[in-house]
């Protein structure tokens, strides 16, 4: 048994060092059509030099390897494609998938090796949609870190993930877990993120910070999915997030809340959140908080659109819940015209988990037919959710010195946005997962 182990350990080893080295090697990308640098200029016939998972450079033309002074380079041959940076969704949740068929009460059953394990095909179909970076905000910390850290090791393939982690909520609120007895309650949840009043809602951020999380997820208001008939309005208190805020602001963390009523999405812009998740009903007043902040909007129309479906087509849906996506999925288009209407930052993110994961480029289609003009949503999905998740020196952009996170699609997706549902081609950190 324990030579088993140590040759075992011994191929990993190997493994590790070949993967490595297939990384180090000179790649070379031949690009016809390319979205370029920060302003995501289109150019034609480009060459792309990647050395070391980064981007070292970009050349006019297609470059032999020997005009390059390269002894040696792989050359890949995108010239009948549309290059473009890798696409980042600021709002998933990796370790499930809502489906109206699955026993509710399966998670009762199951362990988190469980949710790891059905998590890889989630994670795959992920990044072979050409989603080479996640935002997961709310998945238990005990999956979402492991998860995380076999992605980074090159265990199993998916998205780079950045994660929150346990969601900071109010007893009770959104996040909180509903439908059982208090005392089985006790046991199946530990209740890492809850919290109530400023003093424990301070220690809930410190303790979710020391379980690993990126970023702080909190449930400003109620929110549709949980099965309570509490409204989606305020939940948490203006001290409460005020402490929620500074708390993980003087950590190094930002703070994202999920809102949909308007005084919770107002109450947590005041207070200095960094981005607003769903922001289903937004006035004039809320926009001004955005601005004088300088805060993001992540919409999630998707999530809107799959829930409605589902209400039409699962009769098992708690009463609570089906009142909610009734009476707000309808408050959604508007919201997002509005801020766009008035310029705000918005991010790309879907809440996949709610929608099939794999799926999360029909987002795309939604934010156009709400208004966005094709170049803003790729933005949205690059350039803009990158500098939400504070990686714009890293990531959302071909430019020399970045990550070699490049994807390509057949056709212009500036000119038919749905071609970005059929990604041909992925890269990450230099090292190819799918080539069609
Ligand atoms: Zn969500």
């Amino acid at each position: 048994m324990k030579q088993k182990l140590i040759t075992t350990l011994a191929s990993l080893g190997a493994m590790l060092c070949s993967a490595s080295s297939f990384a180090a090697q000179t790649q070379v990308i031949y690009a016809g059509s390319m979205l370029s640098g920060a302003e995501q200029t289109l150019e034609k016939q480009q060459t792309i030099v990647i050395e070391n998972a980064m981007i070292s450079r970009i050349e006019e033309g297609y470059v032999s390897i020997s005009e390059l002074g390269l002894s040696d380079a792989t050359i890949i041959d995108l010239k009948d494609q549309f290059v473009m940076p890798g696409l980042i969704d600021m709002h998933v949740h990796v370790t499930f998938e809502r489906d109206a068929n699955v026993n509710p009460h399966r998670w009762l059953t199951e362990y988190e090796a469980d949710y790891a394990l059905r998590s890889i095909k989630y994670l795959q179909r992920s990044l072979d949609a050409g989603f080479t970076s996640v935002r997961d905000l709310g998945s238990s910390y005990k999956v979402i870190f492991p998860l995380k850290r076999a992605v980074e090791r090159g265990d199993i393939s998916g998205p780079r993930i950045f994660a929150a982690g346990d969601t900071i909520t109010p007893t009770g609120g959104h996040a909180d877990l509903h439908g059982y007895r208090k005392d089985i309650s006790d046991v199946i949840s530990d209740g890492l993120g809850v919290c109530d009043g400023a003093d424990d809602c301070r220690r809930a951020v410190r303790e979710v910070i020391k379980s690993g999380a990126d970023v702080i997820k909190i449930t400003a208001t109620g929110g549709v999915l949980s099965n309570t008939a509490a409204g989606v309005s305020q939940q948490f208190t203006d001290q409460e997030l005020v402490a929620i805020v500074e708390t993980a602001h003087n950590l190094g963390r930002s703070v994202t809340a999920h809102a949909h009523g308007i005084s919770g999405i107002k109450a947590a812009l005041r207070a200095g959140v960094d981005s607003i998740e769903h922001g289903s009903y937004l006035d004039q007043q809320s926009i001004k908080l955005f601005k004088k902040h300088n805060a993001y909007l992540v919409p999630t129309l998707l999530a809107g659109q799959t829930v409605s479906q589902e209400v039409l087509s699962n009769p098992h849906m708690p009463v609570a819940i089906a009142n909610k996506v009734r009476a707000v999925v309808p408050q959604v288009e508007a919201s997002f015209k509005l801020a766009l209407k008035n310029n705000i930052n918005i991010a790309f993110g879907t809440d996949s988990g709610v929608s099939r994961h794999g799926n999360n480029a029909d987002e795309f289609q939604w934010l156009v037919k709400y208004g966005m003009t094709e170049k803003q949503a790729i933005r949205s999905a690059t350039i803009d959710a990158a500098k939400l998740l504070g990686q714009q020196d890293k990531l959302g952009q071909l430019s020399v010195g970045k990550q070699a996170d490049i994807i390509s699609v057949n056709g212009s997706p500036l000119d038919d946005i749905s071609t970005l549902k059929n990604v041909q081609f992925v890269m990450k950190a230099g090292q190819v997962y799918k080539q069609l």
